[in-house]
Order: C-alpha cells, then sequence, then structure tokens
C-alpha cells in the first residue's frame, strides 16, 4: 500500500459539519423540495457580484492582448494592480501604503497561509479567539505552529482579556483576529483593539520580540452600525492584514485577496520577504492574473449588501422576540444565537426534522450555539421563522 502523509489522509478524509450539514439540506432537497428545506448552513454569498465586475471583465477580455492578460504576473502582482489598491485604502483610511506593501493571494485562506508561514519558526503559538473560523487551525499546522483557542467572553463576543493575558507566554508569535467574525456577526469595537494593542505592545516588550497581529478581514466591507471599523494597523504597528474579495465582490470562486504589510512594521523588507518565499514555497506563484485587474479596477466597491441588512434585521429581530439569546451582529452574515439547550447537535437535529438545517457551534470551538448563515434571499428567512417558532415552543422559551 502507497504510504502516505497521514496528516493530509486526515484533513483530506475529516468530517466538516459545514459541509455535512449542507449535503444533507442537499439531499432533502432532491427529496422533499428545495422549496420545503430551509438552509443556513453556508456562507456563499447570495448577491451577485456588481455590475462593474463583469463589465471589467469583458473590456478586458476585448482589449488587452490575450498574452499577457492570462499570463504569469510578478509573485507579488501586477505592480499597477497593487498600486491601486493602496491608493483605495489610503483613500479611505489615510494611510500612505504604495503598492510594494501588498501581496496578492488566492483569497484570505491564500494571504493567512502565506502569513502564517512566512512567521513561523518551529514552537511558536497563535492565539486566536473562539468561536473562530475552523480553517486557522489546518493554515496555522500547516505552517508548523501550534493554534491556541481562547474563549471570548460569549455576553458579546469581545475579548476576554484576563483569558487572553493568561495565554500568551514567550512561545506567542502571533495573534488572529476576525472583525467582523464568522461565526458571531461580531464586529470588535474600538476600545477592544485598542485594549488589544496595548496588551500586544507590552507582552511584546516583556518578552523582547514582537508578536504578530493577523487581521483577517474578509468581511470587512459588511458592516450595519454607523460606527466605523476600526482599521487595525492604525492601532498597532505590527499587523499584517488579510484581505479577500470573495465576499465584499462575491467573487469567492475567483481566489483574489491580499496581504498588507505595512512599511512600519518591525523588519519590513524580511518580513514582505518572507511572504514573498511563502507564496513561492506554497507554489502560488501569482495571484490569478485577470482578476487582479478586475479588483484593481473595481477598487472600493462592493456588491450590494442591502439584502444582507434586511435579512440580518428580520432574522435576529424575529428570533430575540422568540425568546433566543443572539449576541449583536453588526457585520457579516452569520447569526450564533445560544442553543435552548446545552448539546447545540441535539438542537441541531431536532431542528431537521423542520428541514431546518444549522451549524452546530462546536465546530468553531464554541459548543452551546448555532451558526445561521443568512446569505440567503429573504423569503427563505420568513419561510422558516415559523420553523423556528416552533423550535422555541418545544424548549418552552419566550
Ligand atoms: N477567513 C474567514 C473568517 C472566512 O469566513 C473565510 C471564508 O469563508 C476565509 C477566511 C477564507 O476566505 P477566502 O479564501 O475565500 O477569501
Amino acid at each position: 500500500m502507497t504510504k502516505l502523509s497521514a496528516r493530509m489522509v486526515a484533513l483530506g478524509t475529516a468530517k466538516s459539519e459545514i459541509r455535512e450539514a449542507f449535503a444533507f439540506a442537499q439531499a432533502r432537497a432532491a427529496e422533499v423540495g428545495p422549496e420545503n428545506v430551509d438552509d443556513f448552513s453556508i456562507g456563499n454569498p447570495s448577491v451577485p457580484a456588481p455590475a462593474s465586475v463583469g463589465e471589467l471583465v469583458h473590456r478586458l477580455v476585448d482589449t488587452v492582448d490575450p498574452v499577457q492578460l492570462h499570463g504569469y504576473t510578478p509573485a507579488q502582482g501586477d505592480p499597477s494592480a497593487r498600486q491601486a489598491l493602496a491608493e483605495d485604502l489610503n483613500r479611505r483610511y489615510g494611510t500612505d501604503y504604495d503598492g510594494d506593501c501588498f501581496y496578492l493571494t488566492a483569497g484570505a485562506a491564500g494571504a493567512l497561509c502565506c502569513a502564517l508561514s512566512a512567521l513561523s519558526c518551529p514552537g511558536d503559538q497563535f492565539i486566536t479567539f473562539s468561536p473562530y473560523f475552523p480553517e486557522y487551525k489546518v493554515f496555522v499546522e500547516s505552517a508548523g505552529a501550534e493554534l491556541v483557542a481562547v474563549p471570548a467572553d460569549i455576553t458579546d463576543f469581545q475579548i476576554d482579556f484576563a483569558a487572553f493575558q493568561a495565554a500568551i507566554t514567550p512561545q506567542t508569535k502571533g495573534v488572529i483576529i476576525n472583525s467582523p467574525n464568522n461565526p458571531t456577526g461580531v464586529v470588535y469595537s474600538q476600545a477592544t483593539v485598542r485594549r488589544l494593542a496595548q496588551v500586544l505592545e507590552e507582552k511584546s516588550a516583556q518578552y523582547g520580540h514582537a508578536i504578530w497581529l493577523l487581521s483577517d478581514e474578509p468581511y470587512r466591507e459588511i458592516v450595519y452600525s454607523d460606527q466605523p471599523l476600526p482599521w487595525v494597523p492604525s492601532y498597532y504597528t505590527n499587523t499584517l492584514v488579510c484581505y479577500s474579495y470573495s465576499k465584499s465582490l462575491s467573487l469567492p470562486g475567483q481566489r483574489i485577496g491580499y496581504v498588507l504589510v505595512p512599511r512600519q512594521v518591525e523588519d519590513f523588507p524580511l518580513v514582505y520577504a518572507a511572504i514573498c518565499g511563502a507564496g513561492r514555497a506554497l507554489g502560488y506563484v501569482c495571484a490569478p492574473s485577470l482578476f487582479q485587474l478586475v479588483v484593481a479596477g473595481c477598487a472600493g466597491q462592493t456588491a450590494d449588501m442591502e439584502i444582507y441588512r434586511k435579512n440580518r434585521d428580520l432574522f435576529l429581530d424575529s428570533l430575540r422576540a422568540m425568546g433566543y439569546t443572539c449576541a449583536q451582529p453588526d457585520g457579516a452574515f452569520y447569526l450564533f444565537p445560544r442553543t435552548p439547550e446545552p448539546d447545540a447537535h441535539a438542537f441541531c437535529e431536532r431542528a431537521k426534522k423542520y428541514d431546518l438545517v444549522l451549524v452546530p457551534g462546536d465546530s468553531f470551538g464554541c459548543p452551546g450555539h448555532v451558526r445561521i448563515s443568512y446569505c440567503v434571499p429573504t423569503e427563505q428567512i420568513q419561510r422558516a421563522l415559523p420553523k423556528f417558532k416552533k423550535l422555541a415552543e418545544e424548549y418552552g422559551l419566550g
């Protein structure tokens, strides 16, 4: 028998509760009709990319020499595309980035993998806050480091600073944050980001080495409150931003995003070089060339997010009125209510009886909750609310 990497076999055969829930919904839809199944399992944007994306794709295909358009770009990405992205951020955040601070990647996943590989040395640990995007564990371990999950404060899913400070050790190489958050939808307040920066500065000084902040921001543009989202590098110098156009422009299959390395970070030239080295070692070669130009041409635009806001308002208000407890989700397109019984799997199984498909919070390192992904047509939510009501009644909520 062929000897294979045990780790890769394990990763390739491991069950994903999100995928399983999605597969269940698909199977049930085939059996009883899609109109009878309410699937809230998957975070695939439901709004189309803006028309300007399609128009630009056509224009580029019609006007640019195809050898150039479909060819390799420099590993970091097309220089003019990187410059356009820098100028867009500078306009919005009053920063002074230039194209050479950007390394274009295959989405936020590619960005995180490059950043983690660039930073990781044997024995290093990265802290994140549960609930967290389950792929962090895969990405951190693939980079040869260890993921340490610190439970967030489940009343509002801001950082529990006492638990966080207790978890930082001399081995802590970095911290991964994700705001707006998958799976809670929670946005970190300015106070949270400021305090996080203060703790990291103190601990970096105490241990005599930088503790890096990786800000994973695929949902940066999906925010519902009037409060501006804190621009993390303005609060903490040694920040790397991992960004993606998967959600903001509804382009998840085109695999395009970036790592931003602000020039102010410690050892900027080496850090940027290490990210280029990581991209090389991981075999990315360069980010998809056509979509480098598309996102540069559409910098600052977003898909129409209004439906997400409408869905969030309808879902959140209705669930709370039924007696469910849910932290305030001011961004992304997820709700993360508490389950009325401690076992979220048992709750999800009960929900399945109504063909209501949800994902247990255990998948995100936070039992006792479910993730509800509301990037779906509003009619699906309207149709599903009576099912949530019946479930609430089964548990005597309200
Ligand atoms: N980070 C978070 C928190 C996510 O939710 C996702 C995707 O859902 C990603 C990273 C990866 O996104 P992509 O690689 O499509 O940009």
